[in-house]
């Protein structure tokens, strides 16, 4: 199980839930940061900082659509070719040295401004 950033993070993208987590396994898109599920250790400790309460366990997301809409989101940000780029991300086991990536799934680029 891992952690997942929802919607409640695009635009806002606060950063302190990068500079918590032990394994650097937040990645920060242009509109929103997300969790790579396969490199995050399920700690926590992102979801404690954030002051947007926009983090939570995939596992609370069971009866919320938008929720697990977000579950399945995080995941496609690595899994498949963000738009403008032949190859999907992976898990680059960084995301200090990969840097900002300049795109976002088509969910949350196309997802209505507050
Ligand atoms: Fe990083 Fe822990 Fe949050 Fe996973 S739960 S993203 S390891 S801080």
């Amino acid at each position: 199980m891992t952690f997942v950033i929802g919607k409640e993070c695009i635009d806002n993208q606060d950063h302190s839930c990068i500079d918590v987590c032990p394994v650097d396994c937040i990645y920060e898109g242009d509109r929103k940061n997300y969790i790579n599920p396969v490199e995050c250790i399920d700690c926590g400790a992102c979801e404690l900082v954030c002051p947007e309460m926009a983090i939570f366990p995939a596992r609370k997301a069971r009866n919320d659509v938008t929720r697990q809409e977000f579950v399945q989101d995080n995941a496609a940000f690595f899994a498949l070719p963000l738009p403008g780029r032949d190859e999907p991300l992976g898990n680059p086991g960084g995301a200090r040295e990969l840097g900002h990536v300049d795109a976002d799934t088509p969910l949350v680029h196309g997802w209505p401004s507050a």
